[in-house]
């Protein structure tokens, strides 16, 4: 067995070595600047279009919809503060391609506060809930969505908090930490029959799960290379045709002219390798992960007492275990498995160093004090079976030892 056991997927992953392998020759060999007019530019250039359209074809979109960024936190943040932008530019979503709602940022009339309504979830990534606060405090109004004990948003909820100014629905496709997939493709059609634009963070489920822009009338979905064996600092924002956004990054003539700034040739070749080989391993990969999620599942919640799963059980990321154990200290816990050489995390990657309880958890209704004892496991296909059953193992001897010194345990059980 490995000297490390790394079970943290959700937070990075591991880059393969067919993807670094891709990258290099961008690097010492071709390294010219795509924007330059000499042939050896103007081959990288062309590398990149092929990059676009073939990430393209994995959602179902078109090249030109293919946006690249430096990951997933910074698609969220363009995918929000321009709808923001442009609506408060504009009174209209940006949403038809028509000459009405075409924007572009000298069109701004000069007044300094954004306006309008746009509605999210209490259990997005940070990346999406710090931009929305930031929005908030520029003027926008903001209705977080409460979801059920499963973590599925309600699509009556969300019905009922359409106002005529929601010029933005956004919620993610997979939630990070308890792996829960929402209803997405309903949650497109209320946005298409309100005339309301409609974003997704899919950074956890783009190259897990199959995404059709189409079908689930997705206009702008964010996905981050690092987290499908990619390149940290990679990622893409789909824009569907005809929702015009202003510029993210001001500059250059990149992307469209909407975020400037010199190319990451070798980023981008390595992202679009990944995400080629995330697509074709799908299938596969996913039954692998299945069975090996399960038999982790299953394991802990039969053999160790005052367990429970957190999140849906079916509606579920192929790679994501989500457990609370009662009576124990989740930070004491990843201690005890990082002294084994386990790698887990006690919610997400951002909230775990703090002793507050994850949001997440908090929003599917679990008390503070469960919610405290909680572990993310994320699997992927590198894992085997001995490991998890090591895990386990070790799991079953630190939680006996972490209970045999609680006096919440001890009252517990005394009161029975
Ligand atoms: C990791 C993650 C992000 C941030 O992506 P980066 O590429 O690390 O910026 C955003 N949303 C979700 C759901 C994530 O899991």
């Amino acid at each position: 067995m490995k000297s490390v056991i790394y079970l943290d997927n959700a937070a990075t992953t591991r880059v393969r070595p067919e993807v670094i392998e891709a990258m290099l020759p961008f690097y010492t060999g071709n390294f010219a600047n795509p924007s330059s007019t000499y042939k050896v530019a103007q081959e990288n250039r062309a590398c990149i279009e092929e990059c676009r359209k073939s990430i393209a074809a994995t959602i179902k979109a078109d090249a030109k919809e293919i946006y690249f960024t430096a990951g997933g936190s910074e698609a969220d943040n363009w995918a929000l503060k321009s709808a923001a932008e442009a609506y408060a530019m504009s009174d209209k979503p940006p949403l038809c391609n028509n000459k009405n709602t075409v924007f572009d940022n000298y069109g701004y009339t000069g007044r300094k506060c954004l306006k309008g309504h746009i509605i999210t979830t209490n259990i997005e990534h940070h990346a999406i809930l710090h931009t929305a606060l930031y929005l908030e405090k520029m003027g926008c109004d903001v209705t977080y969505l409460n979801v059920d004990e499963r973590g599925i948003v309600r699509l009556k909820d969300l019905k009922k908090a359409i106002r005529p100014d929601t010029f933005l629905i956004s919620v993610m496709y997979a939630n990070n930490e308890i792996g829960t997939i929402e209803p997405v493709k309903e949650i497109g059609e209320i946005a298409l029959e309100n005339n309301i634009l409609f974003h997704t963070d899919a950074v956890q489920a783009y190259g897990h799960i199959p995404i059709d822009v189409n079908e689930c009338n997705i206009d702008m979905l964010s996905a981050s290379g690092h987290k499908l064996n990619g390149p940290k600092g990679t990622g893409f924002l789909y824009i569907r045709e005809g929702v015009e956004l202003g510029s993210f990054i001001h500059g250059g003539a990149q992307e469209m002219g909407k975020r400037a700034g010199t190319e990451n040739v070798p980023g981008i070749v390595g992202l679009s390798k990944a995400c080629g080989l995330a697509e074709v391993s799908m299938k596969e990969r996913t039954i692998k992960e299945l069975s090996l999620r399960d038999h982790l599942i299953d394991r802990i919640l039969s053999e160790i007492p005052y367990a429970r799963l957190n999140g849906d059980a079916k509606r579920r990321l192929p790679n994501n275990v989500n457990i609370s154990f009662q009576f124990v200290e989740g930070e004491a816990l990843l201690v005890m498995l990082d002294m084994e050489g386990i790698c887990a995390s006690a919610g997400s990657a951002c909230t775990s160093g703090l002793s507050t309880p994850s949001h997440v958890l908090t929003a599917i209704g679990l008390p503070e004090e469960i919610a405290r004892g909680s572990l993310r496991m994320t699997i992927s296909e590198d894992n085997t079976f001995e490991e998890l059953d090591h895990v386990v193992d070790v799991l079953k001897d630190k939680i006996f030892k972490l209970r045999s010194v609680s006096p919440e345990y001890e009252d517990y059980i005394r009161n029975r």
